[in-house]
């Protein structure tokens, strides 16, 4: 210490002379401490959701605990800045839930959609139809049988009853004529919960009838291999990536960057799956997926095709508005 004009007390400086030993002594701490200020700066990291669409967010009324329901994820995700969300139930369809909400929220596009799962028949024509017809024409996506899937459904051993998509290799009855409502109406055809085998299978199929825009729900969930989501992304498909398998299991974001590196930011789109009871709500899920595609080595403009372009592309937000001539 040295005293100076005025009684100011000021330390010494500490490298007064580059004393190779004091180098040593202060070079570990200041590399730790610089680690530490790069984690919490990446943590404090602003993430802006505008314009961002979460095509998977569960919500109440439904059969499964849900966090919220739909009204409350609408204007939360409205809040967040987001651009557009699909409501998912598994049982029930919810294209009149989206209108109902989409009266309520301004500012959002809020969609439904149907999982062709038992409660409303499995592979039922008819079912897609009605969402369509709906009034408020929120009805977008289709899904392949979720929770009812074989795949999913012998998967899991649980002897349940399942809905099959293809048997003794070929699509079953009704799916063709869903796949050519799929596409009359520009619909989104969601793979739910079929095996990446099935999936491959019926991709030129739906491409046959016409259908523009394919899904394939959470494709790490599925378990499909590199080779499988290659081929894929060349049929034209876009792969999900889910917050909520990544949110359980963190070792999955590497997995899902060194997918995206490879495979191209194009090809895929990052939803969170949130809503079940005691999780966050989804534009929360989106903000910690975002961080952490960042800190995993993401730019800022893959971010921008993951979370905002793709899916923005598979609901037609970004196609010229049709003028009808009579
Ligand atoms: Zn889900």
């Amino acid at each position: 210490m040295r005293r100076i004009a005025g009684g100011w007390i000021i330390p010494r400086p500490v490298f007064t002379s580059f004393n190779p030993k004091m180098q040593k002594f202060f070079a570990i701490p200041i590399i730790f401490l610089s680690l530490f200020i790069w984690s919490v700066a990446l943590q404090a990291q602003q993430i802006d959701l505008t314009g961002v669409i979460d095509m998977h967010v569960h919500a109440g009324p439904d059969s499964r605990p849900r966090a919220m329901n739909d009204l409350q994820a609408a204007k939360l995700a409205q809040q967040a800045g987001l651009r557009a969300i699909v409501l998912k139930n598994h049982f029930t369809m919810t294209a009149d839930r989206a209108a109902l909400a989409m009266d309520q929220v301004e500012g959002l596009e809020i969609f439904g959609g149907i999982a062709l799962n038992r409660a409303v028949g499995g592979i039922n024509p008819e079912a897609v139809r009605q969402l369509v017809a709906f009034s408020g024409g929120r009805g977008k996506v289709v899904w392949l049988p979720t929770f009812d899937a074989e795949f999913y459904v012998t998967r899991a051993g649980s002897g349940d009853a399942f809905v099959s998509i293809i048997e003794g290799g070929r699509p079953v009855d009704g799916l063709t004529e869903v796949f050519s409502i799929i596409a009359e109406n520009d619909l989104v055809l969601a793979m739910g919960h079929s095996a990446p085998e099935e999936v491959l299978a019926l991709i030129p199929l739906a491409r046959e009838q016409g259908v523009r825009s394919i899904l394939i729900t959470h494709v790490f969930g599925q378990g499909a291999t590199f080779q499988q989501m290659q081929q894929m992304a060349e049929e034209g498909a876009i792969m999900e990536l889910d917050w909520l398998a990544a949110y359980t299991n963190p070792d999955l974001i590497n997995a899902y960057v060194n997918a995206i590196q490879a495979i191209g930011a194009d090809r895929f789109i990052i939803s969170s799956d949130f809503g079940q009871a005691g999780n966050p709500d989804h534009a929360t899920g989106l903000t910690d997926f975002v961080r952490a595609l960042y800190a995993a080595g993401l730019s800022d403009s893959q971010i921008d095709l993951l979370a905002r372009q793709n899916p923005a592309r598979l609901l037609g937000l970004d196609q010229p508005t049709l003028l009808l001539t009579d």
